[in-house]
């Protein structure tokens, strides 16, 4: 390929790069997207999408062979599942998804080119790839480059030892499996093979599973674990692996397979970031409120900058610059980028924990008194709304419960649009559903609940 000189170029088409090219595109900027893999990222290659198709198989799978001990009178006969054909379900859904995306930067008129870039200075990058290197000059680059999964130099990654994305291809199911890390990945894919039939252990550093969040929230989830038949052990550090056992200063688990999943860490390796001495907070790399680097025309979206680690946050920065390199006056003002955990029960937060903010109060709305989660079997969990006493201004929402992922866009909205106590509690929700949730914790926290 020849060289290329363009206005934009965006190294990575995760969510973070992929939706910066659409609206670059669509504000008519000459822009190219360089990605060494299907375009796509980490997100939907190895990540959401792939670890929510098999969240789902795993849900499925495991109703109906539990249907015989449940009360709706459903009989199942010796049900079983064949991993890969799930596998190659999964990696069709990804294969359509990949062609999706391909095509809505091709109709963005923003140019998707292969390769591996590496800065040679701060408008120009080398790629490699098939054929021989080439050059792109831009006058502004953002960086997208995504992050990866950190590795523990005692269990290195290869043969049993796994990162999600290992895990995320089996095509056998593993008779006992130890996660390292009660984080969101391991916790998630840990359910999964639990509900596949494996015997999973989980290995957790910390005193508890997901160890940021407050425990009343997270009980539901350590409740169901225990019913999944899933062993936790938090406050233990994994030391090795030798032959179908994993040693911890705990003692040692039966573990034919290890799926370590301790965080992931930024993607600035081998890129030539060292080269152009940009400034890092941490391992990540630094941006102000319009994602701009030290380095004047270098931008940086995604995972590469930090926590939250989501590909909505991504998204969101991504639209933004390109908006701030169209010369729109924009920055990043939202206030909450709500973050959803697909654990059974799942979890769901937006804006403040109890606690974190001063002259703020909490309430909650118990599932057991909601008629909807009754008729799905499923009475675990609670809506929980932070309010400041001032005002009632509502600063966060907290749920745990069957299915309550689909309330994170009500969470964000309200938090979003400044909503008051008052605003949800005088808002109509349909009956029967878990929404009503929401409503009647704001009612609580005004003294005056309906159901409860
Ligand atoms: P990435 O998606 O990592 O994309 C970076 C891209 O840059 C990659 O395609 C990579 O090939 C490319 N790249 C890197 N270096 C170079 C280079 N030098 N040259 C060319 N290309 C390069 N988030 C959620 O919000 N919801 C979820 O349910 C969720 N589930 C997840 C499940 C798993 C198992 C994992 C691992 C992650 C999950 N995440 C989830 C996190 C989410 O995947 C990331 O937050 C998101 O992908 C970050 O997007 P990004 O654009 O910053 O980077
Ligand atoms: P994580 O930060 O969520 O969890 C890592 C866990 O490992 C923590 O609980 C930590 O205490 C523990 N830990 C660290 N070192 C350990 C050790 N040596 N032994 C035992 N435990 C140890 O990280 P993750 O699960 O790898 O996920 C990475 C990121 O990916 C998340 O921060 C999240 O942003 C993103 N993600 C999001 C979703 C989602 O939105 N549903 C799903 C998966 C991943």
């Amino acid at each position: 390929m020849t060289d290329i000189k363009c206005k934009l170029l965006i190294i990575g088409a995760g969510p973070g790069g992929y939706v910066c090219a659409i609206r670059a595109g669509q504000l008519g900027i000459d822009t190219v997207v360089v990605d060494e893999a299907k375009p796509g990222g980490t997100c939907l290659n190895v990540g959401c999408i792939p670890s929510k198709a098999l969240i789902h198989a795993a849900d499925e799978f495991f109703k109906i062979t539990h249907a015989d001990k449940g009360p709706l009178g459903i009989r199942a006969e010796n049900p079983t599942i064949d991993l890969s054909k799930t596998i190659a379900w999964k990696d069709g859904l990804v294969d359509r998804l990949n062609s999706g995306v391909a095509a809505l930067m091709k109709k963005a008129k923003a140019r998707f080119v292969s390769g591996r870039a590496r800065f040679l200075d701060g408008k120009t990058v080398q790629v490699t790839g098939d054929g021989d290197p080439f050059h792109i000059r831009a006058d502004y680059v953002v960086v997208a480059t995504g992050s990866a999964a950190v590795e523990l130099p005692f269990l290195p990654f290869g043969g049993p030892i796994m990162s999600s994305t290992e895990a995320l291809s089996l095509t056998e199911i593993p008779k006992t499996l130890a996660v390292v890390g009660g984080g969101y990945i391991g916790l998630e894919l840990g359910t999964v093979f639990a509900k596949l039939g494996s015997r999973v252990t989980i290995v957790e550093a910390e005193d508890s599973i997901l160890p940021t969040y407050d425990k009343g929230l997270t009980k539901p989830v350590v409740k169901r674990l225990g019913e999944l038949g899933v062993a936790l052990m938090t406050g233990t550090r994994a030391q090795g692996h030798q032959g179908d056992t994993l040693q911890t200063d705990k003692g040692n688990v039966d573990a034919e397979k290890v799926l370590v999943t301790v965080g992931r860490r930024p993607r600035t390796i081998g890129i030539g970031i060292d080269e152009l001495a940009l400034t890092l907070d941490g391992p990540f790399i630094k941006i102000d409120k319009t994602c701009q680097t030290s380095m004047r025309g270098i931008y940086a979206i995604g995972d590469v900058t930090g926590e939250p680690m989501l590909a909505h946050r991504a998204m969101a920065q991504g639209e933004m610059v390109a908006e701030h390199i169209a010369g729109q006056a924009v920055e990043w003002d939202r206030r909450a980028i709500p973050a959803v955990c697909f654990t059974d029960p799942e979890l769901v937060l937006c804006g403040a924990l109890p606690g974190e903010i001063e002259g703020t109060r909490s309430s909650e709305f118990p599932f057991q008194a909601n008629g909807r989660a009754m008729t799905t079997e499923r009475e675990d969990g609670f809506v929980r709304v932070v309010w400041r006493e001032a005002d009632h201004a509502i600063v966060g929402l907290q749920a745990v419960g069957t299915g309550v992922s689909e309330l994170s866009a009500a969470f964000s909205l309200a938090i979003e649009m400044g909503a008051c106590l008052e605003d949800l509690a005088g808002t109509i929700h349909a009956h029967p559903t878990q929404s009503e949730g929401l409503q009647e914790a704001c009612l609580r926290a005004l003294g005056h609940a309906l159901h409860i």
